[in-house]
């Protein structure tokens, strides 16, 4: 299963590279530095040039940096999409130090902020699970229950598309029995 309608809004989960999808705004599993990384805040930074840095920049010199949990929004650069939403991820540290609960805050920051810019798309990556070691099954499962319980909390969203882009396959997979046991 690849989709799901959820009150106004429609859940999508692929396969494939963040940086190209023509949504309104992408997330990028940044770091507190907000000074760009590897992953997909690399991957984010090449493919979108120098003005995302510029203006997390300015959100450094502002606030200093973003805290684990929270989301900042700039430009996309040249990316197709029109934002880029910054969320900083939990490292996975045993689990016992609020992983969890920061990881849903990632997603529920990023959805606020989108909601807060009136965006209708937005696409997230599998935050925390890369560098960051979050395990997989338990990150899928806080994505989507995180996702569900703001479109109950919110059936005002602007937002009309959530897309899960899932880089390997085993995520996607993950997503994929995720969906089908919420049962929605
Ligand atoms: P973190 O530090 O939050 O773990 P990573 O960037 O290391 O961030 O990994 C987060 C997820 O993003 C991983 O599942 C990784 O496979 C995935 N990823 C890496 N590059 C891309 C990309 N271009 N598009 C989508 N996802 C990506």
């Amino acid at each position: 299963m690849n989709d799901i309608q959820m009150g106004q809004t429609h859940i999508v989960l692929l396969q494939g590279d963040i940086t190209v999808q023509h949504v309104d705004a992408i997330v990028n599993a940044a770091n507190s530095s907000l000074l760009g990384g590897g992953g997909v805040d690399g991957a984010i930074h090449r493919a979108g040039g120098s003005a995302i840095l510029e203006e997390c920049q300015q959100i450094r010199n502002r606030q200093g940096g973003c805290p684990t949990g929270e989301a900042v929004i700039t430009t996309a650069g040249r990316l197709p999409a029109k934002h880029v939403i910054h969320t900083v991820g939990p490292v996975w540290n045993g689990g016992s130090n609020h992983e969890q609960q920061l990881l849903a805050q990632c997603y529920s920051h990023s959805l606020q902020l989108a909601d807060e810019h009136q965006l209708t798309s937005i696409a997230f990556p599998n935050i925390s699970t890369g560098i960051y070691h979050f395990p997989k099954k338990e990150a899928a499962t806080i994505a989507l229950n995180t996702v569900k319980e703001y479109i109950e909390q919110h059936p005002a969203t602007s937002l009309k598309q959530i897309m899960f882009v899932c880089y390997d396959a085993d995520n996607l997979s993950l997503y994929q029995q995720q969906l089908q046991a919420m049962n929605v």
